[in-house]
């Protein structure tokens, strides 16, 4: 079948024109993908979220039954409000080389080039099978592509690879760390506050946690490092607060979020179970002798794992041997790559633009890195026919 080509950047001008931030909806993006995929003979499968507002799309070119090569990407992007924009953040525009819009670099620019090597795809005659996989919610936690792998590891053959094309300039990523998001919310007892003693002031007893939270951040960074990192080891950051009524009452409330960036490797397990324990030991017998009413209530919101691919990982070699580089790299940002590591396929992550432009304001990638990307799939397609193996 015969469907139409465009360019990377013509493609990419397409998707950024859909407002597909974390919030809203990406079926119209979703739907455009799933014409265009369908002018060139290929069939999509989705994915849909619990309210049928948002979907992950599953594709694959080439035969089945055998375990592929799957290009991963997200759909959706983080929010503009709040920032100031030389040009319409959904109208992809062209300044200097350089290609200006809300999920350029993160990651409408790898969808691009993915969806623009799709004719490449379909006229070889792949040994190898590409699929394409392509899910929401990445930029709130990785929620959307957790149904996704389970739907696939249900349907069809699970790949063998996966290639996560979040923006790392084109160079191998073949390890990163994992966000881990604490929710704790202490429910002491209001009083008037010149009769404190018949009161249990929350916003106290959180900041005995916050003392708590801060040796455990001392601890991590003397653990020993891993240079491989920026910074080189697990940190720990109370990210929000909020509680209190009034200044003349007791509160009642106070909750707090804390983030760890975990190592591969950093057992977020003892550090839940530290602060239970703190709060059990040091908190709540106190709590509970004025007001038995009162708790601490702790709980992980959500958790990405770390990713670690492994010296052995022939991902990481075949990304190497089709980014015609011998150099992996780590990051401390996160992505899908741990969820695919831990559901069984080899994954690393390359793809086009930098994460320094990525969540800014002015987002943008380099046209050349669109060029980049291309040459990378048009030697993985190559390498999908011929169905060698990497090196
Ligand atoms: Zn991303």
């Amino acid at each position: 079948m015969n469907g139409p080509s465009y360019s990377a950047a013509e493609l990419l001008s397409r998707l950024v024109h859909f407002d597909t931030t974390s919030h809203r909806s990406n079926l119209g993006l979703v739907s455009f993908v799933e014409d265009y995929l369908a002018q060139h003979g290929v069939e999509s499968h989705l994915v849909p979220n619990a309210e049928a507002t948002k979907a992950s799309l599953y594709a694959s070119i080439g035969p089945s039954g055998v375990p592929g090569v799957a290009l991963s990407g997200h759909t959706d992007v983080v929010p503009v409000e709040g920032q100031t924009w030389s040009s319409d953040p959904f109208v992809l525009t062209e300044r200097d080389g350089r290609l200006y819009g809300r999920g350029s670099a993160d990651m409408k620019g790898f969808l691009a080039c993915v969806l623009a090597a799709v004719p490449d795809f379909v006229k070889r005659k792949l040994a190898v099978p590409i699929h394409l996989v392509f899910s929401y919610d990445e930029e709130v936690g990785c929620l959307g592509v957790r149904p996704l792998i389970a739907d696939i590891r249900r349907r069809s053959t699970p790949p063998r690879m996966v290639i996560v094309g979040e923006p790392t300039s084109m160079s191998v990523v073949d390890a990163h760390k994992g966000p881990v998001r604490w929710h704790i919310e202490v429910k002491g007892r209001a009083a008037h506050s010149s009769m404190a003693p018949l009161g249990v002031n929350a916003i106290g007893i959180a900041g005995r946690l916050l003392q708590e939270l801060a040796r455990i951040e001392r601890e991590l960074k003397l653990a020993p490092r891993a240079e491989r990192f920026d910074p080189p080891y697990a940190t720990l950051q109370v990210t929000r607060i909020n509680g209190g009524t009034a200044t003349n009452i007791v509160p009642v409330y106070c909750r707090f979020d804390f983030d760890v960036r975990a190592l591969p490797g950093v057992d977020v397990g003892a550090i839940d179970r530290r602060i239970r324990s703190f709060a059990e030991r040091e908190c709540l017998p106190e709590m509970r002798r004025v007001a038995p009413e009162s708790g601490i209530d702790i709980r992980i919101a959500n958790q990405v794992p770390p990713f670690a691919a492994g010296a052995k990982s022939e991902a990481v070699a075949l990304a190497l041997h089709l980014a015609g580089s011998n150099e992996t790299h780590a990051v401390s940002y996160a992505t899908e790559a741990g969820l695919f590591q831990e559901a069984g396929s080899a994954a690393v992550v390359i793809g086009p633009g930098d994460i320094a432009q990525a969540h800014a304001a002015d987002e943008f990638i380099a046209k050349d890195q669109l060029d980049r990307c291309m040459a990378f799939l048009d030697r993985l397609g190559a390498w999908a026919e011929r169905g060698a193996p990497p090196g």
